[in-house]
């Protein structure tokens, strides 16, 4: 017998090995060590194989080094879902791998690393050293700090100890290992009373349950209006889910949003939570992923990546705030995780929720083809109301706020009801948040001039005004899409002016303006914070914990954010939501922004009026005639987006179409289209797919690369799997493609 081995290299293919005669045969879901070329890789055993089957002719079969794991740590269902990824998104499956797994693990790391201890054998004392042998004494005190107990081995390793030392001083009977197995998990239990279930919770709770109870797969819409309790549901279906051993994983798009959604879950249950997100440590990352793969976490609370970890028994996957465009991945394996989720739901026969307020057209389209169960909540739980939404025509309005004192005029880019609105709300006491989504100060430097503008020199893209905050105040210009900073020049590069204007309006100069308005003590009888909410502010560790701290104290103040402040948040002493321009995505190119504009509009409306008094939100628009924007106001998302669905049906785009994209980067158009034009030319014959391209991508140039883009689409998503999978691996080895990078998208996010 042979090992098939999948090996984190871009070939579509796995790879053949022999056993040494006299050893055992690694079993599959094993990792192996294996000669590659001239490097020795590690890899997983996805398949035995007799000797004859082997296309390798058996003279050139090269036999593994070792094997690293005794018993499999891929079980046969996280093997599949790795093969399904790795056909579905055409991605190689050693590459999937190297996605999926930790990079410990990947490694070649023993699992009981973290289990591992060592220790002091009793009655070794300084005086069993030879006076010469500096080295182990010295690293023997290392050791001796832990006291009795030791430390594990992962921890000594960090701390500077060497290996082979440990191993010398245990033949030596100075030391010793022992495995410290963690205890099997209590059973889970309920630390504080659920809430009555309303009527419409309560029909939610039962149908899900049903099929908790059934033990099958079913997909389940949970579409609940912003505050409508969505959260409850998740509780109450979990309960009996956890009663029953089973682990229950709970995706959330950000990572800033964990902290409340961890104090959520647990001031309800009792039991192991596991955090999963990307700030994690190498070392934390395979503690976690072994605590899933064990069955000792038993609520696991994870952003997207967690979708493609290993579970002991799980019971019911629920994907919040299930629209959020950071379950897609953008980049290597460039998979969708409520669409993972979907399929482990039903590979481990369990109910999945999809829950939102704001329903992707996705998502809606699959429970018109009955594929997913709709639940419906049209009522906010508790005394809350719906907030109206109300718009404000700008087209004839000032926007510019002229202080009464002293005379001073600001550009606020609010008109004046806006600004009436927000110190009433201060005035009752209240709180206000404003949507801006854009970071910085300023989006635009323009010379009054001659019309230069401050343009990224390796993008297509302006540069962005920055004033730092703080004691010395100094400024720059930022490219929002490669990093690249300059100074802000003192005259006009081109005509030598000095009349540079930052124009537009960022968070960071909407804060400035409205604190000189509201903030200001010389100025104003009563002062508000102003509270500026963006990637900026809450880049530091905990100062986004520090903001939302402030925030819940409940105090008259005014929020500035951007699109971080859509997600989920519970602010309930928000009343008034502003939203100065957020309808200019409706007049985007790309055919998913309406949809975008829509939920990210709706999200952030639904921050208005949470607690017990009513709220508004108020749109500041120039454009108040637009339909997409009408329909959204006066008939809410869902009759928006089924309006957006009949539109995609007529053109024939998605959902209704299955889409690819390839992306193509190189240092000049003229090769990347070449390339693509060269692609299109081996698409197999007779294929039913539209060609759409190649085109230039819609940011040309980034980063100092040049990029275009072809777009294929079929009727039939079997039909494009099938052209794409013999087609992808030529299209990447072709002559026009080398020096190039390419990609390709399935069911990608925009183009
Ligand atoms: P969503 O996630 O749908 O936006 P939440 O789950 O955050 O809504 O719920 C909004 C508020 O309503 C929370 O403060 C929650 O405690 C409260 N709530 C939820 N369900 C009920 C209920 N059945 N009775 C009373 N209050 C409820
Ligand atoms: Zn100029
Ligand atoms: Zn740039």
């Amino acid at each position: 017998m042979l090992v098939q081995v999948a090996l984190p290299v871009p070939l579509y293919r796995v790879f053949d090995y022999r056993i040494d005669a006299g050893n055992t045969l690694p079993q599959i879901g094993c990792r192996v060590q294996v000669p590659f070329g001239r490097q020795t890789l590690i890899g997983i055993v996805v398949a035995h194989v007799p000797l004859a089957d082997s296309s390798i002719p058996p003279e050139k079969l090269k036999t593994i080094k070792q094997a690293v794991d005794h018993d499999p740590i891929i079980d046969p269902k996280l093997l599949s879902l790795a093969q399904w990824l790795a056909r579905y998104y055409h991605y190689p499956l050693g590459d999937v791998f190297a996605v999926m797994l930790p990079t410990l693990i990947r490694q070649g790391k023993p699992l009981d690393l973290l289990i591992t201890h060592w220790r002091i054998k009793p009655n070794v004392t300084d005086d069993d050293f030879h006076p010469s042998a500096h080295k182990q004494k010295q690293q023997f005190d290392m050791l001796k700090l832990h006291g009795k107990r030791g430390a594990s081995e992962e921890v000594l390793l960090m701390e500077g100890m060497e290996r082979p030392f440990l191993q010398r001083l245990e033949e030596k009977g100075l030391i010793e290992h022992y495995i410290e197995e963690k205890a099997p998990p209590a059973q889970v239990s309920l630390a504080r009373m659920p809430l009555d279930l309303h009527h419409e919770q309560q029909v939610a709770v039962t149908r899900i349950l049903k099929a908790h109870q059934d033990k099958c797969y079913t997909g389940f819409l949970l579409n609940g209006i912003t505050g409508s309790g969505k959260t409850e549901v998740y509780l109450q279906v979990m309960q009996p889910i956890l009663e029953a051993g089973k682990q229950v994983l709970i995706l959330v798009p950000e990572i800033g949003l964990t902290p409340q959604t961890r104090a959520r879950f647990a001031s309800r249950f009792a039991g192991n939570m596991v955090m999963l997100h990307s700030g994690m440590s190498n070392t934390h990352r395979m503690q976690g992923w072994q605590d899933c793969r064990t069955g000792h976490a038993q609520i696991i609370i994870g952003t997207r990546s967690s979708i493609l970890y290993p579970f002991a028994d799980l019971g019911l996957i629920i994907v919040d705030e299930a629209h959020d465009a950071s379950y897609k991945q953008q980049d290597t394996l460039r998979y969708q995780a409520a669409d993972v989720a979907l399929y482990r739901g039903v590979q481990h026969q369990i109910p999945v929720i999809l829950g939102t307020a704001t329903p992707t057209l996705e998502h809606l389209h699959l429970v018109d083809e009955g594929k997913l169960v709709e639940c419906t909540l049209l009522t906010r739980a508790g005394r809350a109301k719906p907030a109206p939404m109300q718009l404000i025509d700008a087209r004839l309005e000032s926007t510019h706020y002229q202080n009464s004192q002293d005379g001073t005029r600001y550009d606020t880019g609010l008109t004046d009801k806006l600004l009436t609105a927000i110190r009433q709300t201060l005035e009752a006491g209240e709180q206000v948040l404003i949507f801006l989504n854009r970071r910085g100060y300023a989006p635009i430097l323009l010379c009054g001039a001659c019309g230069w503008q401050a343009d990224c020199p390796r993008c297509d893209a302006h540069l962005t005004v920055h004033h730092t905050q703080g004691a010395e105040r100094s400024s720059y210009l930022k490219c929002h899409h490669c990093d690249w900073q300059a100074y802000i020049p003192a005259a006009c590069p081109d005509c030598g002016s000095q009349n540079l204007d930052a124009r537009g309006m960022g968070t960071t100069r909407l804060s400035d303006n409205l604190h000189a308005i509201f903030g200001n003590p010389q100025t104003s009888k009563q002062t508000y914070p102003i509270i500026q909410i963006d990637r900026d502010t809450t880049r530091r560790k905990d100062s986004w914990e520090k903001i939302y701290q402030q925030i819940s104290q409940g105090k008259p103040a005014i929020l500035v954010g951007t699109q971080m402040v859509a997600k989920g948040h519970h602010f309930p002493s928000v009343t008034l939501v502003c939203l100065p321009n957020a309808d200019r995505g409706f007049l985007s190119a790309d055919f998913r922004s309406p949809e975008h504009t829509a939920q990210l509009m709706i999200q952030v409306a639904g921050r208005a009026g949470r607690g017990d008094k009513a709220g508004r939100v108020l749109i500041q628009t120039l454009q108040p005639e637009n339909p997409l924007l009408l329909k959204l106001v006066k008939d809410g998302y869902l009759s928006f987006a089924r309006q957006l669905l009949a539109e995609r049906k007529l053109m024939g785009l998605p959902p209704y179409r299955h889409a690819a994209l390839v992306r193509c980067e190189g240092k000049a158009l003229s090769q990347t289209t070449q390339a693509l034009r060269a692609a299109i030319a081996i698409l197999p014959a007779k294929h039913q797919l539209a060609v759409l391209g190649p085109i230039d991508a819609p940011m040309t140039k980034k980063n100092s690369r040049y990029h275009s883009q072809l777009l294929l689409l079929a009727k039939d998503r079997a039909h494009l799997h099938q052209c794409l999978s013999h087609w992808w691996p030529q299209v990447l080895g072709l002559s026009e493609s080398k020096y190039l990078r390419l990609s390709l998208d399935v069911d990608p996010a925009g183009w």
